[in-house]
C-alpha cells in the first residue's frame, strides 16, 4: 500500500520527535500481561519471554480466536487502556533531560487518533512535555503504521532532525537519503544504512543524543 499523506503539522522549531509506544510506556508488555490474565498462558511464559517469542501480540498463536480479535479491536481505541499504561522507568526523567539538549517537538505514534485524549493524560500525569502529538489517521490502517510513520518523518525533514523509537522497520521504510538520526530504544545493534544508533536504554539514548546534538540549541 502507498501510504499518502494529505495533511501535515505545522513544527515551527528544529528538533527531535518521540515516539510512546514501548519507547515512553510500557504499552507491549501491558496487553500481554492484560491478555494472560483473560485468554490464557498455555506455554506458562512471563511477560518478558512474550516478548522476546513473539514481535506483536498478533503473532502468538494462540491468541488467534474471534474473542481475542474482538477484544483487541476493542482496546486499541480505548482511551482508558492508553491513560493506565505503565511507565517505562525513567523515561520521563531523561526525555525532559534532553529537551535541555535539544528541542523537543512532537510525539508521532502509530496510534489511532481516536486515542489522542488517553494519550494526553497519560502524558500529562507522567510529566512529559506538551507537545504536538501526530497520530496516525483512521483510514489508514494499522498494518502500515511503520510506513505512515516513515512517510511523516520524510515530510518533517527539515525541523524534525531525528526520533526516539523502539521500531526497527521504520528504517525499511526511509529513503535511503534521509538524513535524520533515528535513536533506536531498546536495541543493541542495527543493521542499515541510515543514520540509525542501537540504543540499549534511556541512558544511553540520552549520551548518543547529547554526542550528536551537542551545541544544537
Ligand atoms: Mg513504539
Amino acid at each position: 500500500m502507498d501510504v499518502e499523506i494529505n495533511s501535515l503539522p505545522e513544527i515551527k522549531k528544529e528538533g527531535l520527535a518521540l515516539d510512546i509506544d514501548d519507547t515512553l510506556s510500557w504499552t507491549f508488555g501491558h496487553w500481554i500481561g492484560q491478555m494472560q490474565k483473560l485468554f490464557g498462558n498455555p506455554e506458562n511464559l512471563s511477560v518478558e519471554e512474550i516478548m522476546l517469542k513473539y514481535n506483536r501480540a498478533q503473532d502468538v498463536p494462540y491468541w488467534q480466536s474471534k474473542e481475542v480479535k474482538a477484544w483487541r479491536k476493542t482496546n486499541i481505541i480505548s482511551n482508558d487502556l492508553q491513560t493506565n499504561l505503565p511507565l517505562i522507568k525513567n523515561s520521563n526523567i531523561f526525555v525532559n533531560k534532553i529537551s535541555n539538549i535539544v528541542p523537543l517537538v512532537a510525539y508521532i505514534t502509530t496510534r489511532p487518533e481516536s486515542v489522542i485524549e488517553g494519550t494526553k493524560t497519560w502524558l500529562r500525569t507522567n510529566d512529559f512535555p506538551n507537545l504536538p502529538i501526530i497520530c496516525r489517521p483512521d483510514g489508514i490502517p494499522h498494518e502500515n503504521g511503520s510506513e505512515w510513520k516513515a512517510k511523516i518523518l520524510e515530510n518533517l525533514e527539515q525541523s524534525v532532525k531525528g526520533i526516539v523509537d523502539d521500531n526497527p522497520n521504520l528504517l525499511n521504510f526511509l529513503p535511503s537519503d534521509y538524513k535524520g538520526i533515528i535513536f533506536l530504544y531498546n536495541r543493541h545493534s542495527v543493521n542499515s544504512d541510515l543514520n540509525a544508533i542501537p540504543c540499549k536504554d534511556w541512558e544511553t539514548v540520552y549520551e548518543e543524543v547529547k554526542s550528536a546534538f551537542n551545541g544544537f540549541s
